[in-house]
């Protein structure tokens, strides 16, 4: 968790009005409604600075914050929403795809994947282009509280068989929990840490 003053920066709906690269960036993708919003809020202790939205696809800019001015933290649209028109939907995912393969200072992308669905058409899509565009990604699987701890253990161990890429795939696993009396559980674990 972050402890630095999270504030936002820029939002940009095209390249060029993506702000100045001058911090090191790690980034956050996903599919629409995959907890992307909650898992930002609960990095930076900052709940309610990151939208989050029950409405899928509401995030239709690249968001960039800024950590205490030494890293941002960048959210990147949700795709595959389904109820938004093919042209939307395409200028999202080209403003998605010239972000993660043109970004100078982009440390790594975090792609967040729903453990109860699994990896989709779209995701693969993602993980082609950072593969091809030498982008450090890895795996989170999110909202592992709602399937079974059997079913995350056979999700996180379906995504490393089928694993036929090169990058830093690491699985990660997390969790939100807001219990009755208001406070924010967080889980957040490897599934092999003897791995690093
Ligand atoms: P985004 O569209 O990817 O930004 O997703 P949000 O962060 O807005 O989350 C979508 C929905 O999933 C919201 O209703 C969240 O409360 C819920 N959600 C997010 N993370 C978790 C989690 O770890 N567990 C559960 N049960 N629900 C979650």
């Amino acid at each position: 968790v972050f402890k630095n003053n999270l504030t936002f920066f820029a939002a940009a709906k095209v390249s060029s009005s993506f702000p100045p690269a001058d911090l090191p960036e790690i980034a956050f993708a996903g599919r629409s409604n995959v907890g992307k919003s909650s898992l930002l809020n609960a990095l930076t202790r900052r709940w309610g600075v990151v939208r989050t939205s029950d409405k899928p696809g509401l995030t239709q800019t690249i968001n960039f914050f800024n950590l205490g001015s030494k890293l941002s933290l960048v959210d990147l649209p949700g795709y595959g929403f389904a109820y938004a028109k093919e042209e939307v939907k395409d200028s999202w995912e080209e403003l998605v795809k010239e972000y993660v393969s043109t970004r100078v200072g982009l440390k790594r992308v975090c792609l967040l994947i729903d453990t109860k669905w699994g990896m989709k058409l779209r995701d693969y899509e993602l993980i082609n282009l950072m593969e091809r565009s030498q982008t450090k990604y890895q795996i989170v699987l999110t909202k592992t509280d709602v399937v079974f701890p059997i079913d995350v253990a056979r999700r996180a161990m379906q995504i490393e068989e089928t694993d036929e890429y090169h990058c830093s795939f690491l699985i990660l696993l997390i969790s939100f929990l807001i219990e009755d009396d208001g406070k924010l559980q967080v889980w957040c674990w490897h599934p092999k840490p003897e791995n690093g």
